[in-house]
């Protein structure tokens, strides 16, 4: 069954309409990008399926149940976690702990009663530090755990950012700029990094402005310009794409 359905995706801002009917799909295991000039309505679009925003038209089915609008934190209760643009890392927390936070991220709303449940809340403790420690070996950050997660290197942070959304175990992975700000190095880990998450059957949707690495990991790329999707396809077939050209030539 697809994993994520985006069906007519619409919002308006004071009377412009910044996305307008967007419609694509997402499988199991499948890395789909979203790309398109500045302005073009990603993180507007990614703000909608996320439950940042409220759609002001269309639906967002999660193997086929209507999840649209639903607040972020039940999203990923349900399966669906996200990274922002913007670091979200507690830079005066060790590593560790910030892979910790997301184990509890997923808790919220059994937090409050566990205070009065101690032996439970130890337990799991526990077991968040146990899956934590297991994360970080994942995204290759085993050994810097204890570290202040100030003292990382941007990519770190990233694969550190990635490590806390994959705390939620989630079916669908949304990814807003994941190499942003990583020089080639660091952009080729998160790719390996992506890579794998997707050949462990989570469906990824990320919106990114490094081209090469959008050509080079996505299995279908969906192309908006001005709020409207303009291509959809195999990242060979979109490239060629003479809209799509026109379109980046057209802004730049
Ligand atoms: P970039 O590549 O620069 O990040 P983008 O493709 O993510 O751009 P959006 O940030 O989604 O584009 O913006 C799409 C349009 O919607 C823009 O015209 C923007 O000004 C407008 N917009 C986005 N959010 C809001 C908001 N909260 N209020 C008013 N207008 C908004």
């Amino acid at each position: 069954m697809t994993l994520l359905s985006v069906e007519g995706l619409g919002i308006a801002f004071g009377g412009i309409k910044a996305v307008h009917d967007v419609s694509f799909r997402v499988e199991p295991g499948e890395i789909v990008s979203v790309i398109g000039p500045n302005g073009a309505g990603k993180t507007t679009l990614f703000n909608m399926i996320s439950g940042v925003y409220q759609p002001g038209a269309g639906r967002v089915l999660l193997e086929g149940e209507d999840v649209t609008g639903m607040a972020p934190f039940r999203l990923a209760q349900r399966g669906m976690s996200r990274t922002f643009q913007n670091l979200q890392i507690f830079q005066n927390m060790t590593v560790l702990e910030n892979a910790i936070a997301g184990f509890h991220l997923q808790e919220r709303g059994t937090v409050l009663a566990d205070l009065f449940n101690l032996p439970s809340s130890r337990r799991r403790a526990r077991q968040a530090e146990a899956g934590a420690r297991e994360l970080l070996a994942r995204v290759g950050l085993e050994r810097a755990a204890d570290r202040e997660a100030a003292s990382l290197s941007y990519g770190s942070l990233k694969r550190l950012e990635i490590a806390r959304a994959l705390a939620m175990r989630p079916r669908v992975l949304l990814l807003d700029e994941p190499a942003a700000g990583c020089n080639a190095v660091e952009t080729e880990e998160i790719d390996h990094l992506i890579a794998e998450v997707a050949a462990s059957g989570v469906a990824i949707l990320l919106v990114e402005h490094d081209m090469k690495m959008v050509m080079r990991i996505s299995n279908h790329i969906v192309v908006l310009d001005h709020g409207e999707k303009i291509a959809e396809g195999a990242p060979a077939e979109v490239s060629r794409n003479p809209a799509v050209i026109a379109a980046y030539l057209g802004t730049e």
